[in-house]
């Protein structure tokens, strides 16, 4: 490794550290004095963690503008976008045919906190396209979204506790902020501050793709378990890809114990098609959540399943569940737009092959020069792990020193023009406004950065 690289790593976060590349940092004036008015304002001068930038080098960028695959900070670089605002953006920023519908439907009035005609609309998209989920409530956010389906998995059944895995994010409700204690089958242990260790005591969290922890935690806790929460496609802390078999085996578990399976799709939800990751296993859910790209960049979550067991939410039932927003007219708007592009003949297959073939390139490139790199990609989702190992399916498999490289990386990228989210445990997004160009550009600044990374 060279030295200039080996001081990168012992830098404080928020210098930059001396360039080892070829490339002049971005500069970043404008942003490093927003971020400052903005740390008087809030903690950490952000409104998400994530976007501080802890975890990779310099001052987050402020941006200013968005359109199609590019975006722009308030210095006035430019970047191919691979972060789209963390998933919503399948179509890209400023899509025109979801502005137009979005500020069409503006012109009558922003919420009325009474029914509308285009909650009717929205649903009826997600609805008439999926052959399982027969009623859905919309939220405001997928946090949102999963705290309620979490609830009425409680409802429905009578139970309290919940199986979550090590390595999914469900937003941040309180009963799923937890990560697993010591040995195989314990109860989590709070991830953040704040939430009482008896809300932790009710969730137990197992690794991923082990059958032997869920028939252990089934044998321990049979007449409890409400319901089972997996993200079906983990891509929250990278992309772990679970085995078919394994989707299968705990499918059989929860059905045989009576417990709902939720699988939260708030990521992969109309990102791998219609019916998400439930089709991609071909297995159908008790539960799903949705969010992200049902939102079409606008703040939209929703939960849903059979009639049967939504028929519990008040006012028909006796699981309470509300908010002022929800259904709100615009973004309601904006979700009818995005669906309606998708739904169009070919729209995921041209997408996938897309991404697909621009993460094999990836592959070939770094596996040509023996670096230590494997791409993940399922549909247009994409994860870097600077690891040897092709098939990392749970959270202890990626190793928190690997984070270095991608910090390498990242700042790489950027000088280079190319935004991806500033945190290597975060999965990449191509979309619809991608073209081949782009990932031609793209590629060729990911090979250049990977040669700087490795660079011996
Ligand atoms: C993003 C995400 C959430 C949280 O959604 P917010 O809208 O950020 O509250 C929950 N679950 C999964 C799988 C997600 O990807």
């Amino acid at each position: 490794m060279l030295d200039s690289i080996k001081k990168i790593f012992s830098n404080n976060e928020e210098e930059l550290p001396v360039n080892s590349s070829s490339k002049p940092d971005i500069s970043r004036a404008k942003s490093a004095e927003l971020y400052e008015k903005a740390k008087t304002y809030f903690p950490g001068g952000v409104n998400s963690p994530v976007r501080a930038f802890k975890s990779v080098y310099g001052t987050p960028l402020f941006i200013s503008k968005g359109d199609g695959c590019t975006i722009w900070d308030a210095d006035d670089n430019q970047f191919i976008d691979f972060c789209g605002s963390w998933g919503p953006l399948i179509l890209g920023h400023n899509h025109p045919k979801v502005r137009e519908k979005v500020v069409s439907v503006m012109q009558n009035g922003m919420s009325f906190g009474a029914p509308t005609a285009l909650e009717n609309e929205l649903a009826e998209l997600i609805i008439k396209n999926n052959s399982f989920v027969e009623k859905i409530r919309f939220t405001s956010s997928g946090t949102e979204a999963v705290m309620s389906a979490i609830r009425l998995a409680r409802g429905f059944t009578g139970r309290n506790k919940i199986i979550k895995f090590e390595g999914c994010y469900h937003g941040h409700t309180d009963s799923l902020l937890v990560k697993a204690g010591s040995g195989l089958v314990t109860f989590g242990e709070t991830s953040s501050a704040g939430i009482p260790p008896a809300f932790a005591n009710e969730t137990l969290v197992l690794p991923l793709n082990d059958l032997n922890a869920l028939k252990e935690a089934f044998a321990s806790f049979k007449e409890d378990i409400a319901a089972v929460i997996i993200e079906g496609i983990p891509a929250n802390n990278g992309l772990l890809i679970q085995d078919k078999e394994y989707i299968h085996a705990l499918r059989e578990i929860c059905t045989e114990n009576k417990a709902l399976l939720i699988f939260d799709e708030v990521i992969t939800g109309f990102r791998l098609g219609f019916e998400g990751a439930a089709a991609y296993y071909d297995v159908v859910p008790d539960l799903v959540t949705y969010g992200k790209i049902i939102g079409g960049g606008l703040p939209v979550g929703m939960f849903g399943g059979k009639a049967e067991i939504m028929g519990m939410i008040s006012p028909d039932g006796g699981v309470y569940q509300g908010g002022t927003l929800s259904g709100n007219p615009v973004a309601m708007a904006a979700g009818i737009a995005q669906l309606t592009e998708l739904s169009k003949s070919g729209f995921y297959k041209d997408l996938n092959k897309k991404a697909e073939e621009f993460c094999e390139s990836l592959q070939r490139f770094a596996s040509a020069r023996n670096y230590q790199f494997k791409v993940f990609n399922v549909g247009s989702i994409f994860w870097f792990a600077f690891s040897d190992n092709p098939a990392i399916k749970t959270a202890a498999e990626i190793d928190p020193a690997s984070m270095e490289k991608y910090k390498v990386l990242h700042r790489e990228l950027l000088n280079r023009g190319i935004y991806f989210g500033p945190s290597g445990y975060e999965v990449g997004f191509v979309s619809s406004a991608h073209t081949k160009i782009d990932l031609e550009k793209a590629k060729r600044a990911i090979f250049d950065s990977l040669d700087i990374v490795f660079r011996k």
